[in-house]
């Protein structure tokens, strides 16, 4: 039906020398598996990681804006190695006015937010290790610890407790991922990057140590929490986990809404927008109070407080969808606003569960405030003036992360493209099912617009480019869109849905709450998609290199169409081809990327005498001329 010519004829035909691009066929050269990581990316026979489990209790002064607390962490070290120190993320000494991120933030960046008196005042370090207890010596380099243990902490099971009280004033703007918002009923306060907390080891680079420098995100360990949270007595206080005791911080009307809110499918207001600020929607007594929450299985914490929140929440399956939001938030049946919330996150939770994995924890809130749009375990923060779809989109990208880097806990630092990337490919199906083929959003993951974007010199940037060295302008589409893009081309275009689904599930069961690499990645689609495709993670992932494809000419004879094809650049793909015939039927061939191994230039030869053909007749790869993809050529008359 469809065949090659062979090499030589080929070589005689087109009158030169052959291969053009073999090396974008030569293996990709990852690290070699280990017992930690296998061949196959799966975590391997010897993988581990550590455990870290923090108790912190907290309070919030909203006269000064200053929380202040204490802390005892737990670490375990599960490494098969002892450990002379530890290294602790001090994440808000980026506020620190002169702080290295201070120094490289450009004016106006959404990352910057240092101020005069920002960062944390560390008071206390103390060790408590085999029943002693000491101060130890500790460093503090701007976003970084290091506590020098008195005696290594042993391999494979160490234990220790590491105390810490600290405090900081908490930034009005804070890197777009907390801050707070004056609103005309009070502050809404979004707390995250607030405790000192340990930098990953792993078996890769062993401390990852990076320095918290704004555009790079996070990269941390799983455990457990508790956390005490002290407010004015009037503060209404959501966080990531589950209250453990509301009947001492909600009024007896409130547990009885959320009891009923429990059982339904529609939002219920535990507090309407009338009642904000009522004495009545709050327990009687006097001074503050402190909310208590716990978590497990997470790899990071936040939380939100505002005495102007209203408050709604509905339920799927046995999760507790909430949202709180000041009245600045509310739209109208035009432009729906925050009281769409609720819906737009049970959409998220319940549409990511059926397609990939479910979702694995007991609550899921979304916050208005000033953050433009942050993901934390459980608790997203989205802009307050977010309406209509915009509010649908940000929460669906942030309720997203929760499968990415939430669950798959990759290193956000280094790999912004496999939490932002996947995250943005997984958006993309899900706005499609919530809005349909019309969804406003989708504009940004079609072909035409990643062709033209991968043709300007401003984004020319590897998507294996760390974050911190991507150009701020360049990405969003080096770590958001052009990697999502590419799982919908791996999916839709090289391997379908039926293979990549499965692939891309077993990549999140395997990772769920472990710390994946890109080799993991690339192995476990590979393995469970049964292909290789060093071809497309080197073109698409390593190289900024561009797609034409092209027909230079054509032959028909003795009822066969001959096509001489020609790949322009960089990139290679598959082929396929409709033909269309004289009596207007048509018919569809396809050419594996294989096709280009040896050259740039190829024949192949469909059967019948075609009057039109046409490459990637869908219109789904990001080529970059199309109108060399046609035949004949359609010259305008004029
Ligand atoms: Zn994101």
């Amino acid at each position: 039906m469809k065949k090659r010519l062979c090499l030589l004829l080929l070589g005689l035909l087109l009158g030169e020398g052959l291969p053009a691009q073999p090396t974008a066929f030569a293996p990709l050269d990852l690290p070699a598996p280990n017992a930690y990581r296998t061949a196959s990316g799966e975590p391997g026979p010897a993988y581990w990681q550590q455990r870290v489990d923090y108790h912190i209790r907290v309070t919030l002064d909203t006269t000064t804006h200053r929380i202040t607390g204490t802390e005892t962490i737990t670490y375990t070290n599960n490494a098969p190695v002892a450990l002379q120190e530890l290294w602790l993320q001090l994440d808000q000494n980026l506020f620190a006015a002169g702080s290295l991120g201070d120094a490289l933030i450009e004016p106006g960046s959404r990352w910057r937010g240092a101020f005069k008196g920002g960062g944390f005042q560390i008071t206390r370090v103390e060790v408590v290790q085999n029943g002693r207890r000491y101060a130890p010596h500790y460093l503090i380099d701007d976003t970084r610890m290091r506590v020098d243990l008195d005696e290594p902490l042993p391999a494979r099971g160490g234990q220790l407790q590491l105390e810490i009280d600290f405090s900081f004033i908490v930034p009005a703007y804070g890197a777009d991922r907390m801050g707070r918002l004056n609103v005309k009923q009070g502050t809404v306060y979004e707390i995250a990057q607030w405790y000192p907390r340990l930098y990953v080891f792993d078996d890769v680079n062993g401390w990852n140590v990076a320095p918290y420098l704004g555009q790079g995100e996070f990269y941390l360990e799983y455990g457990n929490f508790e956390v005490e949270i002290t407010v004015p007595r009037n503060f209404i206080v959501v966080a990531t986990g589950e209250l453990r005791n509301p009947e001492e911080v909600l009024t007896a009307t409130q547990r009885e809404r959320l009891a009923q809110a429990r059982r339904s499918d529609e939002p219920v207001h535990i507090i309407r927008p009338e009642e904000v600020g009522r004495p009545e929607m709050r327990p009687a007594g006097e001074g503050p109070l402190t909310w208590r929450f716990h978590a497990e299985n997470v790899r990071d914490f936040a939380w939100a407080a505002s005495q102007a929140f209203i408050w709604d929440a509905a339920s799927w399956q046995n999760v507790l969808v909430m949202s709180v939001y000041p009245q600045e938030g509310l739209g109208t049946p035009e432009q729906p606003g925050w009281e769409q919330s609720t819906r737009y996150v049970r959409h998220s939770i319940a549409y990511y569960s059926q397609q990939w994995y479910p979702y694995p924890y007991p609550v899921a809130i979304n916050v208005a405030g000033i953050v433009g749009g942050m993901e934390y375990p459980m608790i997203v923060f989205c802009s307050v003036r977010a309406r209509g779809q915009a509010l649908f989109g940000v929460t669906d990208h942030e309720f997203g992360h929760i499968w990415f880097p939430m669950m798959v806990g990759n290193d956000e630092r280094r790999y912004a493209w496999m939490d932002e990337g996947f995250n943005t490919f997984i958006n993309y199906y899900s706005n499609q099912a919530f809005y349909g083929q019309e969804a406003r959003r989708l504009e940004r993951l079609q072909p035409d617009y990643i062709a033209r974007r991968m043709q300007d010199s401003l984004v020319h940037q590897p998507i294996m480019t760390y974050p911190d060295q991507i150009r701020p302008q360049a990405l969003g589409f080096v770590a958001y869109r052009k990697p999502g893009f590419g799982l919908r081309l791996l999916r839709e275009y090289v391997l379908g849905p039926e293979r990549f689904d499965r692939a891309f599930r077993a990549y999140i069961r395997r990772w769920a709450f472990k710390h994946p690499q890109p080799a993991d990645f690339f192995r476990t689609i590979e393995n469970v998609a049964g292909e290789d495709l060093d071809w497309f993670w080197r073109g698409w992932f390593y190289s900024t290199d561009l797609l034409d494809q092209a027909i230079d000419s054509v032959q028909v004879a003795s009822g066969q169409t001959r096509l001489y094809l020609h790949n322009r650049q960089g990139l290679v793909f598959p082929v396929v081809v409709e033909a269309t015939y004289p009596d207007g039927r048509k018919a569809r061939y396809r050419f594996p990327v294989e096709l280009w191994a040896t050259g740039a230039r190829q024949a192949i030869e469909i059967p019948g005498e075609a009057v039109q053909v046409v490459l990637d007749p869908d219109s789904l790869l990001p080529d970059i001329d199309r109108a060399n993809n046609i035949w004949p050529v359609h010259t305008s008359t004029e």
